[in-house]
């Protein structure tokens, strides 16, 4: 069976290199790989989307797991030249729609069919199944993507929202980005330079750029990038749309100033009264203010607008066990 539709093919070209089968090396250098709409090739290694079992992008670097003809678990491992991330959506809108499909058959086995929804991605066009009670919840949680999914009317939304997810350093929900962090240090004998790239929200990236602009202030060299840093964070918070005003709420939570970052917070609701991802936020808040009746009140609300919204059930799970408990 053919995973895609034909009209859905579209043939993905990329290149790669430091290619490791299962912990070992081989293949260094650069070579070309492709995806054909049903299989991943990676010079020598085919890989049809029906065996795929996991696939995992960190910056540059793509992992993918399958199961081989005999049925063994195999972890393939690269450096991709270029942005993954057309890759990934070839290969998870077939595996999505597989994984989709092996859902179903669990849910309808545990009676759930009638509550089964089926959604696509707006960003990503990866297929989702939901537990929801009809009428369906607003939003719908992508974890192909890492998005959230309006589908009702929200003014000035846009496709804003597949840029907001969960910071991975302060765990709000945010605008993540990729900052690099560099230092250039050159001594009268001695030049050193360190890099990394990080992702993290405008406010966790905050303290991080002017770090490096003092650190790079004797160096000089690295001082253009730290500058281009600095601007980036303030040039780019969020001032306009839905969601403007996220970045100071949660630098106001992360301060303590509570009952002022709330303020925001339900400001920026009455724009987006669905966001579960602001919800959170708030639950977080709330929690933070020692008010746990009403941040249990707001998860639930959240998996109202979300049905399965990761960040609200697991957080609703750790303070508060159940939704109906
Ligand atoms: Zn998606
Ligand atoms: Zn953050």
């Amino acid at each position: 069976m053919r995973t895609n539709p034909s009209a859905e093919q579209r043939l993905v070209k990329f290149i790669f290199r430091e290619l490791y089968l299962n912990n070992s090396l081989i293949h260094l250098e650069r070579d070309r790989g492709s995806h054909d709409g049903d299989r991943l090739l990676i010079g020598k290694l085919e890989i049809p989307d029906r065996d795929i079992r996991y696939l995992n992008t960190v910056d540059h670097q793509l992992h993918v797991g399958w199961d081989d003809v005999d049925q063994l678990p195999q972890v393939a491992s690269m450096i991709i030249d270029a942005d993954t991330g057309p890759i990934t959506r070839a290969i998870n809108y077939g595996l999505s729609r597989r994984v989709f499909l092996e859902q179903l058959d669990q849910a309808a086995s545990e009676g759930l069919g009638t509550k089964c929804r089926d959604s696509e991605c707006r960003y990503c066009r990866a297929k989702i199944l939901s537990i929801d009670e009809y009428p369906w919840s607003p939003q719908v949680y992508c974890h192909y993507c890492d998005s959230l999914n309006t589908t009702i009317e929200v003014p000035d939304l846009g496709l804003l929202e597949q840029e907001y997810r969960i910071c991975p350093q302060c765990q709000m929900y945010s605008r993540p980005r990729n900052f690099t962090i560099a230092y250039f240090w050159f001594l009268i004998f001695h030049a050193d330079i360190s890099h990394e790239t990080i992702q993290c929200c405008n406010d966790c990236m905050r303290p991080q750029a002017w770090k490096m602009f003092f650190g790079n202030l004797i160096g000089i060299l690295g001082l253009p990038l730290a500058v281009t840093q600095l601007v980036r964070v303030y040039r780019d918070s969020i001032k306009r749309g839905p969601f403007k005003g996220l970045d100071e709420a949660n630098r106001l939570l992360k301060r303590g100033r509570v009952e002022k970052a709330l303020d925001r917070y339900w400001k920026i609701i009455e724009r987006h009264p669905a966001s579960a991802g602001v919800l959170y936020n708030v639950a977080l808040g709330l929690i933070a203010q020692g008010d746990y009746h009403h941040a249990r009140e707001t998860l639930v609300l959240a998996l109202q607008n979300c049905a399965n919204y990761p960040p609200a059930e697991t957080l609703m799970a750790a303070r508060f066990e159940t939704v109906d408990s």
